[in-house]
């Protein structure tokens, strides 16, 4: 199946050792060198010396602050050092929890009590629950021991950390940014949150408030665009073109240095209009990665709607009485069901939970398309958990009165196929009776070429990946991939 390049470049689905970790949340290099040999890489070992980004970078890596200076002295070449995975770092022993897209909030969900039994009532109630559900998965993982925060989640010259809530109170840290509300990018922030304000876009800050509960007091919402000055940093949020709030953020620090930290997004030629971007110095870029691979290069967004739309309209005229099912994380995919809401001139169904963080994003021309009752749009929107055929042949049992047939979308990027590309033609749905379940690589993260063109724009001095960095052989590819798109230049 196509889903099957999710398992097959899995990084961590290696057995993780079990080591102790340095005050910066990286495994103490010598104990890790000892026990894994093999696993030490060249760029912490044999070629450290060779001067490049990689080398020089996981060099310094277990002191932040010489990201910030040269030449103060911290770095000490002999401090080695190697990551290992991340979520066992953060205390998360189910990789489940966290979807490969970033957007673990369907995992969450998909834990929490998404699956269909047949009941269109007992399923809306137990969505209803989510909220809750989210509450106390945040605050188990807050109360799991504080583990320290990995230097680049920590930005240098400033009191910053970004999307780092499970790490208890940061020392020196006085603002936390969060640059979107998907879980592990929020993970740790629940109604106990007391550690500092957290400076997020409006919308991302009513959802922390509305599904987390987390203390007002503690929430400072930015307008994207605004350039606001936070301990005598300028920060600008920027459009990010992942889910709805999720930002850039860029970062003007007063000794003249300039950072931006991409949080999750998907590069686009609009970003390239930034004022804040066009033919300015960028130091330090934090680079959304997940797709780092020139295998991913999947179609555009517009592309895949326009795929999505035209099956739509050529199923149903061959069988008016199909259900449309959209399957969707909490927050993220909506441009795909709305895409068909616009076309067939159709509502959306969703179930209360989701209609409620739907409405929070105050667009109106989608809260005045939401409806309750399923019977009376043949447009659905579902957990992407939930598109299994056993399923939605449940599902559709709760409509039999209306729907004959379910046509499915699953949009993920890691639906893309190799031998596909970009023809989306070619995409042949899974169908079992009724059912018809197309997954379509709808990415809400940049495709490998839109990050090339991206840094090929921006040209920052250093680029810092912080997707699929944890082990030194897919950091040195990343970084490979980075110098080739400078021309070669070898990144400070
Ligand atoms: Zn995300």
């Amino acid at each position: 199946m196509l889903d099957s390049i999710e398992d097959k470049d899995d990084p961590f689905s290696d057995e993780q050792p079990s080591i102790s970790l340095d005050e910066n949340g990286f495994p103490k290099h010598s104990e890790f060198e000892d026990k894994h040999p093999n696993l030490v890489g060249e760029n912490s070992s044999g070629s450290s010396k060779d001067g490049s980004f990689a080398a020089e970078f996981y060099r310094c890596g277990t002191d932040w602050s010489t990201l910030s200076s040269k030449e103060d002295g911290k770095c000490d070449s002999n401090k080695k050092m190697k990551q290992t995975n991340l979520f066992q770092m953060w205390g998360i022993k189910n990789r489940m929890d966290f979807d490969e897209e970033n957007e673990n909030v369907t995992r969450f969900g998909g834990n929490l009590g998404f699956h269909l039994n047949g009941s269109s009532s007992s399923f809306d109630n137990r969505v209803g629950g989510l909220n809750d559900s989210l509450d106390v998965v945040s605050s188990v993982v807050e109360k799991r021991k504080a583990r320290p925060c990995p230097f680049y989640k920590k930005i240098p010259g400033t009191p910053f950390t970004v999307d780092a809530f499970r790490y208890g109170a940061i020392r020196g840290c006085s603002a936390y940014f969060l640059t979107h509300f998907h879980a592990d990018h929020y993970g740790g922030l629940s109604k106990g949150w007391a550690h500092g304000r957290i400076y997020c876009t409006p919308i991302t800050a009513r959802l922390v408030r509305m599904c987390l509960y987390v203390n007002p007091s503690f929430i400072c919402p930015l307008e994207l665009d605004v350039e606001h000055q936070i301990d005598g940093v300028k920060v600008t949020f920027l459009e990010a073109n992942h889910c709805p709030g999720a930002a850039l953020i860029h970062l003007n620090l007063p000794d003249g240095q300039c950072f931006l930290h991409t949080g999750d997004f998907r590069a686009c030629k609009p970003m390239q209009t930034y004022p804040l971007l066009v033919n300015k110095q960028v130091d330090i870029l934090y680079l959304d990665t997940t797709y780092c691979n020139p295998k991913y290069r999947f179609p555009s967004k517009e592309e895949v709607i326009s795929f999505v739309v035209r099956t739509t309209k050529a199923c149903l005229k061959k069988q008016p009485r199909t259900l449309i099912i959209v399957g969707a994380y909490s927050i993220g995919k909506e441009s795909v069901y709305i895409a068909i809401s616009e076309a067939l001139k159709v509502k959306i169904h969703a179930n209360a939970s989701r209609r409620r963080i739907l409405q929070s994003f105050d667009w109106p021309h989608l809260s005045k398309n939401l409806c309750s009752d399923g019977k009376d749009t043949p447009l659905h929107v579902l957990p992407i958990s939930s598109l299994r055929h056993e399923t939605l042949k449940n599902y559709l049992k709760t409509y039999q009165n209306q729907f004959t047939s379910v046509l499915a979308f699953r949009p993920t990027g890691w639906t893309f196929s190799e031998s596909i590309g970009n023809q989306l033609g070619l995409i042949k749905p899974n169908s079992k009776g009724n059912i018809q379940v197309y997954g379509v690589p709808y990415s809400e993260h940049s495709s490998f070429t839109e990050l090339q063109d991206f840094v090929q724009f921006l040209k920052p001095k250093k680029i810092i990946a912080t997707v699929n960095i944890s082990n030194a052989a897919s950091r040195e590819k990343q970084q490979s991939y980075f110098r080739q798109w400078l021309n070669g230049r070898v990144l400070e």
